[in-house]
């Protein structure tokens, strides 16, 4: 049996028109960026290209970019690099209560080590407070990070105006751009942010490649050490079949992004309403309104989240109950229980994330299997 994939907000499938892109860059193009040689400049130039390429949907300039393995070192570099370079200015860093972990986690270390680190409270809906965010700010504060949408619930927070607080006040504002880039739109300079992280593989693109935005004038302390790579900000030898690929993916998803996304908020609203009609009691979790057009969460009361899932995939429907990075941690969600949900409501947790190769059949196979699967189980 064939499984339909239903689990974008984890990852998606390369786009076979990216893993076109890179093929020559694994062992024709194959030569080190840094060496002056024909090899590595003809390699330096691909990956320029690519710098460039995802500058110019994002509102950045190149040189504002730096190639990581990913939006989880994005965010470790991020966080322990404005740490390391202001701890004499102050030790408080403000997080919101439904960062990813890649986030909570490089934050619980540096509270380790004295840093002042408060979270953020978020709404029912998973909206981040602006006035709780103002109130805790003070002189000490160094550091503001708050994701552009939830992973897990998929609201999407008031970025632009959390940006105009924390400049205001000369704070360096960190967004976890991982579960937008590619499917919104995402640009520095609206955002009024000063670091922005990103993964190639959440649009499309390869894994294990991504890119930490870092404003021009802003210095961070170093991450990785051992070369001078990346303009002297990240060292390792660049990877730069992903780095084209991550190019060519966002250069893709720049161009299908409205058509793509009116599609799947179609097919989100549809199926948040025959979930409301066909399967209650159920709640509806993240905003109603302001929510990424691909993301479906919910919860139910009398059934295990776990359950659900494998009886869904023994039908050949692949979904998640939120992030696949905790997904071996027992226990309820983080987020779920910030927007204020029962241990045992978050373990009744369903997400559902549409993708560019999804068709209308899909979505009614989906539903059918739902609906038999929430029946059987009750
Ligand atoms: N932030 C968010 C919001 C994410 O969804 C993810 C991936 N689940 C990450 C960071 C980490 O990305 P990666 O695993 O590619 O490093």
């Amino acid at each position: 049996m064939s499984s339909i994939y239903f689990d974008n907000a984890a990852t998606t499938p390369c786009d076979p028109r990216v893993a076109q892109a890179m093929g020559p860059y694994w062992s024709e193009v194959f030569g080190n960026a840094s060496s002056p040689h024909q090899f590595g400049q003809k390699a330096k130039k691909a990956m320029e290209d690519a710098r460039c390429q995802l500058a110019s949907c994002i509102g950045a300039d190149p040189a504002e970019i730096v190639f990581t393995s990913g939006a989880t070192e994005s965010n470790n570099q991020a966080i322990f690099g404005v740490a390391q370079r202001l701890k004499d200015r102050g030790r408080r860093i403000l997080v919101s209560a439904i960062e990813h972990h890649s986030v909570l986690e490089p934050c619980e270390q540096l509270a380790k080590q004295g840093f002042d680190v408060q979270l953020i409270p978020v709404d029912a809906q998973g909206c981040v407070d602006l006035e709780q965010l103002k109130s805790l700010i003070n002189d000490e504060t160094i550091l503001v990070a708050v994701m552009h949408a939830s992973n897990e619930i998929g609201t999407i927070q008031p970025i632009a105006a959390i940006g105009e607080i924390t400049r205001q006040k000369d704070i360096p504002f960190l967004v976890d751009a991982c579960q937008t880039i590619g499917h919104i739109p995402v640009n520095v300079q609206e955002m009024n942010c000063d670091l922005l992280s990103l993964s190639a593989h959440k649009f499309y693109g390869p894994k294990g490649i991504g890119a930490l935005f870092i404003r021009s004038g802003l210095k961070i302390g170093r991450y990785l050490h051992g070369g001078d790579q990346e303009r002297d900000r990240r060292a390792s030898t660049q990877n730069v079949p992903a780095i084209v690929g991550l190019g060519e993916a966002i250069c893709l998803a720049q161009e299908v992004m409205g058509k793509e996304a009116e599609q799947h908020m179609q097919w989100r609203d549809d199926m948040i309403q025959f979930i409301e009609k066909e399967l209650a009691p159920v709640r509806i979790n993240g905003h109603q309104y302001d929510r990424l057009p691909n993301n479906i969460h919910c919860a139910f009361d009398d059934i295990k989240g776990e359950s659900l899932l494998a009886a869904l995939d023994m039908q050949g429907i692949a979904v998640s109950m939120g992030s696949a990075c905790t997904s071996g941690v027992l226990g309820p969600s983080h987020v779920l229980k910030a927007i204020g949900l029962t241990d045992d409501q978050a373990l009744g947790a369903l997400r559902i994330t549409l993708g560019r190769f999804i068709i209308n059949e899909d979505i009614d196979v989906l539903k059918e299997k739902l609906k038999s699967v929430v029946n059987t189980l009750r």
